[in-house]
């Protein structure tokens, strides 16, 4: 099969367009999706300091590089990348060496942060003394994490990697647990709710997952061997594998529950209420925060 833009050997076929793309190509094209959601949602401006959650898996790893290429025509703009450490052993540990070498190569300041530093517990020790499934307390715990670390590094964006397929995912999981307003209340765009919560952004929302990966393995990112011990554990992971087997049996469902989300989001405007946690003072939509509360139980 030959690129559909420039003749050379194929190494990907979008199905949903009908485009084969040679790696050169496959490359520029990803970027330049990214670089027209950054503009189309505006989500940077040209002198944010931005700070991007980097895990170390594939997608984070990606994103950052794009960013860095992106951010190079904005002299103004300054990136730095956040990890945070949960305490999972073997796999983070690697991820986050590798997260350290793509930093040192590109000369982008890593902050580092970890569960056990910023609450006093690992998530194996929070997940042995409560009874909330490890993925839902470790979600909880990150965000709060993230937002804590790039708000104290003065950052006026934080970019997450969730890709096209996260987002599916997401509408799911919301749509199975009756959370809608929670659902609506998400958004790839940047928003200034409190002003102690750093605006999110999420530049993959429409990229899928299957792409990102062949755009780190193409930049010779390399992927863990490990996977974290809880990762079979959640519904996300069981979505995960039922949104796939209904993406090969019907080609663009992933695109289309991202289509039935924006309509939603159009008819039933969701407006955050946020206000600070009576515990630690940090956003929350109730009087305590969800990592307090969980935070609370795990210390007995
Ligand atoms: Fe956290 Fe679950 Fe992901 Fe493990 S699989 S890093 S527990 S969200
Ligand atoms: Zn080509
Ligand atoms: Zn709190």
């Amino acid at each position: 099969m030959k690129c559909s833009l420039c003749g050379r050997e194929a190494v990907y076929f979008k199905a949903h367009s009908g485009q084969a793309f040679c790696p050169r190509c496959f490359k520029r094209v990803i970027e330049r999706g990214v670089r027209r959601n950054i503009c189309r949602y505006k989500m940077l401006e040209p002198d944010d300091r931005i700070a991007v959650a980097v895990s170390g898996g594939k997608d984070s790893l990606s994103l950052l590089r794009m960013l860095h290429k992106i951010e190079q025509k904005f002299p103004k703009s300054e990136l730095i990348a956040i990890s945070v450490d949960e305490g999972i052993g073997r796999k983070r540990e690697e991820d986050l060496r590798r997260v350290e070498g793509v930093c040192r190569e590109l000369g982008v300041e890593l902050i580092k942060g970890s569960f056990k530093d910023l609450y006093g517990v690992s998530l194996p020790e929070i997940a042995e003394r409560v009874d909330l499934g490890p993925c839902t307390v470790c979600g909880i715990l990150r965000r709060k994490a993230l937002n804590v670390l790039s708000r104290e590094a003065g950052a006026d964006k934080l970019v997450t990697a969730h890709n096209l397929d996260d987002w599916a995912q997401t509408v799911i999981i919301n749509l199975m647990r009756g959370t809608v307003e929670r659902l609506l209340a998400l958004d790839p765009r940047p928003a200034r709710i409190h002003p102690k919560l750093v605006p999110r952004v999420a530049p993959l929302f429409n990229i899928r997952e299957e792409e990102v990966a062949l755009y780190a393995y193409l930049s010779g990112i390399g992927v863990s061997g490990e996977n974290c011990p809880y990762v079979r554990s959640s519904m996300r992971y069981r979505v995960r594998l039922f949104l796939n087997r209904m993406e090969r049996e019907h080609s663009g469902i992933k695109y289309a529950i991202l289509g039935a989300y924006w309509r939603l989001k159009e008819a039933w405007k969701v407006t955050p209420k946020v206000r600070e946690c009576r515990i630690c003072g940090e956003p929350t939509s109730a009087e305590v925060c969800q990592a307090c509360l969980i935070l609370e139980k795990a210390r007995g």
